[in-house]
C-alpha cells in the first residue's frame, strides 16, 4: 500500500543547533503510527516540521510528501487544505469561546462545504466525544483537562482531516482518562483517517499502534510492527519499565 505521509532524510535545525539528524518514516492509509522516545529527542520538532508549524528560526530540510504531493514548499494553510491536521501538545483552545464555537473555528478548512456539511460533521464529533455535546455552551476555558483534549480532537476531526497527527495527547492526564482518549484515537482508525501519534507513554502508544518508531537524540533508534517493538528487550527495558 502507497504512504499517505512519506518523510525522507528530515533534518531540523535551531538557529546552528541541529535537532533532528536525516530521518525517515512513513504513514499508511488507515494507519496508527507512534513516534515513542525521551523528553528531547525531537518528536514535536518532527511533527511540527511535517505540518509546517516549525517555529520561526528553525530550518527543515528534507523531503515530507503527502499524497505523493512535496509538502516542503508549502505554508502550513496549504497543507491543512490537503488533508493534514496537527494536535499540539499546548491543545491550542479558545478558552473564552464555547466548545461549539471552537468546533465551528475547527471547520475552516471545509468552510465552502456549507452549514449542513458543519451540522452532520458536528453530531459525528458529539458521538465520538459526548461529554462535548453535554458541554457545547460551556467556555472552553472551564473545561477539565480531559475534556480538553477530546475538544482538542474534536476541533481537528471537523476538518475532516486525512492525516491527524497528535502530540502527546495523553500529556498530564489522569490513567482512567487516557484510556478514554486512546480507546478513542482506536476508534478514528476505523474511520479511515490515519494517525501519527507522538507520545511518552510508550507501552499505551505501541499497544494502539501498526508501526511505531523509537526517536533517540534526533536519529531513528529502532522501528519495526508495534507489536514486536513491544517485545524488543531494549524497548522494554528503556521505555516500558516494570509497570
Ligand atoms: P518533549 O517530549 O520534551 O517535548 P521532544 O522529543 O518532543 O521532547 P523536541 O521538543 O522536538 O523534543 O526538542 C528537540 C530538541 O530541539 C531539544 O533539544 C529542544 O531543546 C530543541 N528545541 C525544541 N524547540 C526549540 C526551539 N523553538 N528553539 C530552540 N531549540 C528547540
Amino acid at each position: 500500500m502507497d504512504a499517505i505521509l512519506e518523510v525522507k532524510d528530515l533534518h531540523v535545525r535551531y538557529g546552528k543547533v541541529e535537532a533532528v539528524h536525516g530521518i525517515s518514516l512513513a504513514v499508511a492509509p488507515g494507519q496508527i503510527v507512534s513516534v515513542i522516545g525521551p523528553n528531547g529527542a525531537g518528536k514535536s520538532t518532527t511533527l511540527n516540521a511535517v505540518m509546517g508549524s516549525l517555529d520561526t528560526g528553525a530550518a527543515a530540510a528534507g523531503g515530507v510528501r503527502f499524497l505523493g504531493e512535496d509538502m516542503m514548499p508549502l505554508p502550513l494553510e496549504e497543507r491543512v487544505l490537503r488533508g493534514m491536521c496537527l494536535v499540539p501538545e499546548t491543545r491550542e483552545l479558545f478558552g473564552s469561546m464555547s466548545v461549539e464555537d471552537n468546533l465551528r473555528l475547527g471547520a475552516w478548512p471545509r468552510k465552502r462545504a456549507g452549514e449542513r456539511h458543519f451540522m452532520d460533521q458536528l453530531e459525528r464529533v458529539f458521538q465520538l466525544f459526548p461529554r462535548l455535546r453535554e458541554r457545547a455552551r460551556q467556555d472552553a476555558g472551564t473545561l477539565s483537562g480531559g475534556e480538553r483534549q477530546m475538544l482538542a480532537l474534536g476541533r481537528a476531526l471537523m476538518a475532516r482531516p486525512k492525516l491527524l497527527m497528535l502530540d502527546e495527547p495523553s500529556l498530564g492526564l489522569a490513567p482512567l482518562i487516557v484510556k478514554e482518549i486512546f480507546h478513542v484515537i482506536g476508534e478514528l482508525r476505523a474511520t479511515g483517517v490515519a494517525i501519527l501519534l507522538i507520545e511518552q507513554n510508550a507501552r499505551a502508544a505501541l499497544q494502539l499502534s501498526d508501526h511505531a518508531y523509537v526517536l533517540e537524540t534526533g536519529n531513528i533508534a529502532l522501528h519495526g510492527p508495534a507489536q514486536e517493538l513491544a517485545h524488543n528487550p531494549r524497548v522494554i527495558d528503556t521505555y516500558l519499565g516494570l509497570g
